[in-house]
């Protein structure tokens, strides 16, 4: 085939894709630019998952009449004017992207009116294409509508997720820009419904309150760095930390609860949650990670925003030094502001066994062994044989024995088989055991939480969990799963919510039996009387697949009589 050079148009929709990738990221673009004029009230709506509509609505600066077409050209912006600027970057934009892409690859319609102008303008595009102008009355501010995303680049759609994980993707940003902009009023609406409102009074607090709720704001510490005292003379001294994090019992189960801004423009990163993580060492329980807000104010010149299009990574000149200060600011927060005993407490309740299965089988076979030597039968029999319990170790483990040699059964893994083929089974026979609550319980959820869950109600009531909505950000409880009953199954729905928003829905079914499998079972480091043990391993012994967790992990392994001969010198 002979080279050609693509049209503009073609050219235009590929460029779109590395800024809009998905409807959050559309309203990422315009709340960002609604910030940037200076907005103090926005108003995001948006429905069928954004990709059907989203319109935002600011009472910001407005662009003036003359400049709206130039507004959608490639690469026009108001906020820099030359490559030295780019140093020193203080605005969320600065590319001149976020507008023309949107309109290659959605239709778009803008209402905008600037202070100086007497008129407000009206501009409307389909796929790029101007096809109506007018003067339309509006108070100043602008208000960005757009329509049918990715219709003009349909093999884009194939990539999204269900409607209400890209609902729960535009929640969370409109969530993360509540938390950096305290001061600004933001409301969400999804499918018509408010699902989120700041009060715009300019505390973190309150925005953490309204993103997350009270229960999970009265949790949580301030950070403030303090401005050069363990610094001084080094650059780090002009960084500054400041935000809130929470108390280490607020552990939440993904990582999602991090929030980070770089002079206020949100960011992943991972040198940050890793920074954030590290403060909390020997404070969480494994596999728990923090809640965070935190706004890491630095020199300009000292980040490079861009490197991506969609600007949501920033490069560092210096990342030990802001891994450090990051670091020291948050674990200075948590000591200072936790009883010294009770960080202890908190430490050691927490700890896991120091034990690992290997070390456990060191201990037994006294000498230096890999864990590739522990033979797990489960390829060679399908059901377990009939074991003879003989007694728990580490508090993990129960010994027993059986035809052929000694079987370590670990109880939480073997507990959760036995949970999840119990669940199996009602949901089979279409009769879940449940418990009704004594008094209806509310349970609050974050926006994006509240799309999921809103989602998922049907498939949550083959289990047992009987919810109905309850106000915008509340649901009322009014039964849960029998095999729950009596704890703390709003710990477990919250961290099952959160699992979910990145689960395609197909795996909703599965995700969900075994979050309420693995979620009351017997822990590690939990004594067991002989009884326990017995009913146990006869409850395991009924399973269909009895060798592995629902994770895959084995709940059982065995030291032959073969083996032990070998052991002791008697073969
Ligand atoms: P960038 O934000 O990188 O400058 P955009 O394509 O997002 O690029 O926007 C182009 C220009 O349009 C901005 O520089 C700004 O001047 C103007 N603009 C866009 N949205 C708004 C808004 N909500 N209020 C005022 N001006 C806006
Ligand atoms: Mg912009």
């Amino acid at each position: 085939m002979s080279i050609n050079i693509l049209d503009k148009q073609t050219v235009a929709r590929i460029a779109a894709g590395e800024v809009v990738e998905r409807p959050a990221s559309v309203v990422k673009e315009l709340v960002e630019n609604a910030l940037d004029a200076g907005a103090s009230r926005i108003e995001v709506e948006v429905r069928g998952g954004g990709i059907n509509y989203i319109r935002v609505t600011d009472n910001g600066s407005g662009i003036p009449s003359e400049e709206v077409e130039l507004a959608f050209e490639r690469h026009a912006t108001s906020k820099i004017k030359s490559s030295q600027d780019l140093q020193s970057i203080e605005s969320l934009g600065f590319r001149g992207e976020a507008l023309p892409s949107i309109t290659a690859v959605a239709d778009v319609e803008v209402l905008t009116c600037a202070e100086k102008d007497t008129a407000g303008t009206l501009l409307a595009l389909d796929g790029g294409v101007i096809t109506r102008r007018k003067n339309q009355a509006r108070p100043r501010g602008t208000t960005v509508t757009v329509r049918d995303l990715f219709r003009w680049v349909p093999a884009r759609l194939k990539f999204l997720k269900s409607i209400p994980t890209e609902g729960s993707r535009v929640a969370d940003v409109v969530s993360q820009y509540a938390l950096a902009y305290p001061e600004v009023s933001l409301m969400l609406s999804v499918d018509g419904k408010e699902k989120l409102r700041t009060s715009g009074r300019g505390r973190l607090i309150d925005g953490i309150i309204d993103v997350y709720g009270v229960a999970t704001a009265g949790k949580m510490l301030p950070v403030d760095s303090p401005e050069g005292e363990w610094s001084a003379g080094q650059p780090s001294s002009q960084i500054k930390v400041t935000g809130m994090v929470g108390s280490p019992e607020l552990g939440r189960a993904g990582r999602g609860y991090m929030s980070f801004f770089i002079n206020r423009r949100w960011v992943s990163s991972r040198l940050l949650s890793y920074a954030v993580e590290e403060a909390y060492h020997g404070l969480l329980m494994t596999g728990r990670h923090p809640v965070a807000v935190l706004d890491i104010s630095i020199p300009p010149v000292e980040i490079d925003v861009n490197i991506h299009p969609a600007k949501s990574e920033v490069k560092f000149r210096d990342e030990s030094t802001v891994f450090r200060a990051v670091q020291r600011a948050v674990r200075q927060a948590l000591v200072a502001q936790m009883p010294v005993p009770k960080i202890e407490d908190v430490a050691t309740s927490y700890k896991a066994s120091p034990y690992g299965l290997q070390q456990l089988w060191e201990l037994a076979s006294g000498e230096e062994r890999n864990a590739s030597t522990v033979e797990c039968p489960q390829p060679l029999i399908a059901s377990l044989p009939v074991l003879r319990v003989v007694g728990q170790v580490l508090s993990s483990y129960i010994v027993a024995e059986g035809p052929d040699g000694l079987y370590l059964v670990d109880q939480h893994a073997a507990h959760e088989r036995v949970r999840f083929d119990s669940m199996q089974r009602q949901r089979q026979q279409r009769h879940p055991e449940v418990q009704g609550l004594l008094e209806p319980a509310t349970f609050e959820v974050t926006p994006r939480q509240g799309a999921i869950l809103k989602a998922c109600l049907d498939d949550l009531a083959e289990y047992g969990f009987s919810i109905e909505e309850f106000g915008d950000r509340a649901y009322l409880v009014r039964a849960v799963p029998a095999l729950l009953a009596g704890d703390d199954w709003s710990a477990m729905l919250r961290e099952l919510l959160d699992e979910l928003s990145g689960e395609s829905k197909s795996r909703w079914e599965e995700r969900i039996l075994a979050s309420i499998a693995c979620h009351g079972a017997v822990r590690s480091g939990q004594a067991l009387s002989d009884d326990e043990m017995r009913s146990l391993v006869r409850q395991l012994e009924q399973c269909t697949s009895p060798h592995t967790c629902p994770h895959g992990r084995p709940t059982i392994v065995r030291l032959s009589s073969g083996q032990l001969e070998r052991e002791f010198g008697r073969s």
